[in-house]
């Protein structure tokens, strides 16, 4: 048997084994990529780039985290997987881990983002039955994830084409608006389901008085606030939730991407009284919660904590936004409007950005485009000064190059 080990397979023979055995559901890079070490990555052809948006916003301490790594490697030769029927340590340190850096919650462990707001979605409608509530307002340019509760929920049509008919139940508003919020929420209304910031929509830094708005509004009506922290959540945005940011706090949070270092593992933490309504039985996950999975979650907050990482992701947003400043008032006609919180970061452009992705690319800068003409940066807590500095340098150089 051939075996994918050293050495490796070329990027082309790669692609080409994809081509013919794997679902193209993906736009891929032409590019195998091997081995990671915090903000670095490497090709098999041995070329080094420089990420500033390692795996997709889950690398949040960097491509292979020591710690994270060692404790993988130790739980690996114990024990894999045991099923949620039996009791297991890491789990129960990882729950009260989250729980503590929260708001006093008990959380179930799955496996994605997606998976997360599904029980999300589910816990609301349990918790609501009783009353009759049922609905769920979400926010246009929102994303929960792929299947089809989280589908409905993001309002976005693209995403919908060719798939309906969705899930009943679900009214869109437009996003950063209580009031949009107040007209949608009626007797049936279970919930109000969003992200902190949208991520996917482009990096949406909402007003400061958004959250305690929904608050205020969801705590008059008997309404369930539910956050999507998928993205934002574990330390992206320089506080461990980004709701931490405001005042507030919801009844149910989500988390995923950045949860575990890099391994899959999805998490729903919602308050005692409202957990209650998942009774047993109701809802499960085979791996959720598994004993490697919780172990890279420990480590995950051991890293952020021991390395004060959190106040480094707001310096580095903030040394981003110097960078970008300087670019903004250099290519006004190209920058419309820079976002960032912590290491949340948005380039605005007034065009398509996909070209700046390439040539970045070309460049050995990893970077990532959404909706259509933001570039967005979900760099590691980890990565170093001169690293943002030289990719800013690249970045700075492929904008001025780019002629919309
Ligand atoms: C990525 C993302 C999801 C989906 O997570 P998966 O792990 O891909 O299922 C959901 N919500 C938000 C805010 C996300 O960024």
């Amino acid at each position: 048997m051939a075996h994918a080990t050293t050495p490796h397979a070329s990027s082309k023979e790669t692609i080409a084994r994809f081509d013919r055995y794997v679902v193209p559901n993906y736009r891929r890079y032409p590019v195998s990529l091997v081995r990671g070490e915090n903000s670095w990555i490497w090709d098999a052809e041995g070329t080094r780039y420089l990420d500033f948006f390692p795996g997709w916003g889950c690398n949040l301490v960097g491509h292979c985290p020591p710690r994270v790594v060692e404790a993988v490697r130790d739980q690996v030769g114990r024990l894999i997987h045991v099923p949620n029927t039996w009791y297991m340590e890491a789990q129960g340190d990882f729950a009260r881990a989250l729980s503590e850096r929260s708001f006093g919650g008990q959380c179930f462990f799955c496996n994605s983002g997606a998976e997360a707001n599904e029980a999300a979605i589910k816990l609301a409608r349990a918790w609501g039955a009783a009353a009759g509530k049922f609905k769920i307002v979400t926010m246009e340019g929102g994303f929960h994830g792929r299947t089809f509760a989280a589908l409905t929920a993001t309002a976005q049509p693209k995403y919908h084409e060719n798939l309906g008919p969705m899930l009943p139940g679900f009214t869109y508003v437009k996003y950063d608006d209580v009031d949009a919020v107040a007209g949608a929420i009626d007797g049936q209304t279970a919930a109000v389901m969003l992200e902190p910031v949208q991520g996917e929509g482009g990096i949406k830094i909402p007003a400061a008085d958004y959250l305690p708005g929904l608050r205020e509004l969801c705590d008059r009506t008997g309404t369930l606030l539910i956050l999507d922290e998928v993205q934002t959540g574990m330390g992206r945005t320089g506080e461990w939730f980004a709701y931490q940011h405001s005042n507030v706090t919801p009844d149910v949070l989500t988390c995923a991407k950045a949860l575990a270092g890099g391994i899959a593992a999805g998490v729903l933490t919602a308050k005692p009284e409202i957990a209650a309504a998942l009774k047993p039985g109701m809802h499960a996950s085979t791996f959720g919660g598994n004993p490697i999975a919780c172990r890279a979650g420990l480590a995950t907050v051991e890293t952020i904590e021991a390395d004060g990482l959190l106040e480094r992701g707001k310096a580095i947003g903030e040394r981003f936004r110097e960078r970008f400043q300087t670019l903004k008032d250099e290519m006004p006609a190209k920058i419309r409007e820079i976002r960032i919180l912590g290491t949340m970061i948005g380039l605005d452009l007034t065009f398509d950005a996909s070209a700046v992705v390439a040539g970045c690319l070309e460049r050995r800068l990893l970077i990532n485009a959404t909706h259509g003409h933001v570039v967005r940066l979900l760099p590691a807590l980890t990565i170093g000064d001169e690293q943002i500095d030289d990719g800013c340098q690249i970045l700075a150089d492929v904008l001025r190059e780019t002629h919309p």
